[in-house]
């Protein structure tokens, strides 16, 4: 006769691997270097990864320098986000995408990875871009992030990664009035149940203080805790 146990099963009991659904990126841009590192002090509770893609790298103090390779070796990215933030198609069509390499990307480049930063990634300052512009800054990156504007269907939005090396990031800044939390959650949702990676962006994270280019704390908290709360992903730029 065999007898089988019930509790036999629970002898070889290994931890189950976490299954994760969906992810997030969440990038920042420009330089608000202090406010990029006190969120993080409030956010790392949640394990999160942002990307940081930095511009007038060359007008930062050794200081802001030493705070952004801290947020590096914490996980984080830091991108590039071009040297003066000029607009690449204006500047394209005046001078040429030769010169606007030279003037804008590799100096970028070159002075973030003199620093210590390992660049994989860009986001066009005002998201303006064409596909020539595309094809001669692939070379130098793995991933280029452009602009999702308005509201949508999530269904509809191109706020997702797509399998393309050209990202959409949708806004968390309190300037765009359809940026909500109630709206965010809603994305973040159809990222969850569709195993959807979705791209954000913002400039300075805040406490409080009147609507603009930044994003109020409380804002990006209820996010975090969406993304642990559901098992989601962070994810970088260059984990795409
Ligand atoms: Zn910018």
């Amino acid at each position: 006769m065999i007898i089988f146990s019930f509790h036999s099963c629970s002898w070889n009991t290994v931890e189950e691997p976490i299954e994760y659904s969906g992810g997030v990126v969440l990038s920042f841009d420009d330089y608000n270097i202090n406010e990029w590192q006190w969120a993080d002090s409030i956010l790392n509770k949640y394990n999160w990864k942002a990307t940081f893609c930095v511009s007038g790298f060359d007008k930062l103090s050794d200081n802001e320098i030493n705070k952004l390779l801290q947020l590096q070796q914490k996980g984080h990215e830091i991108a590039s986000h071009s040297l003066k933030h000029l607009n690449a198609v204006e500047y394209v069509s005046e001078h040429g995408v030769q010169k606007y390499l030279e003037d804008e990307i590799l100096p970028s480049i070159e002075g973030l990875e003199t620093a210590g930063f390992s660049i994989q990634s860009f986001a066009y300052p005002y998201g303006s871009r064409n596909e020539e512009i595309d094809s001669a800054l692939l070379p130098h990156f793995n991933i280029l992030r452009a602009l999702a504007w308005g509201k949508k269907e999530p269904s509809e939005h191109y706020c997702y990664y797509n399998n393309s090396p050209l990202v959409y990031a949708f806004s968390l800044d309190s300037n765009y009035e359809y940026s909500t939390i109630d709206y965010l959650l809603e994305l973040l949702q159809f990222a969850r149940d569709n195993d959807r990676i979705l791209i954000l962006y913002g400039h300075k994270p805040i406490e409080t203080g009147p609507d603009g280019y930044n994003t109020k704390i409380n804002k990006l908290e209820v996010i975090c805790e969406y993304v642990a709360d559901n098992r989601m992903k962070f994810l970088r730029l260059m984990d795409l």
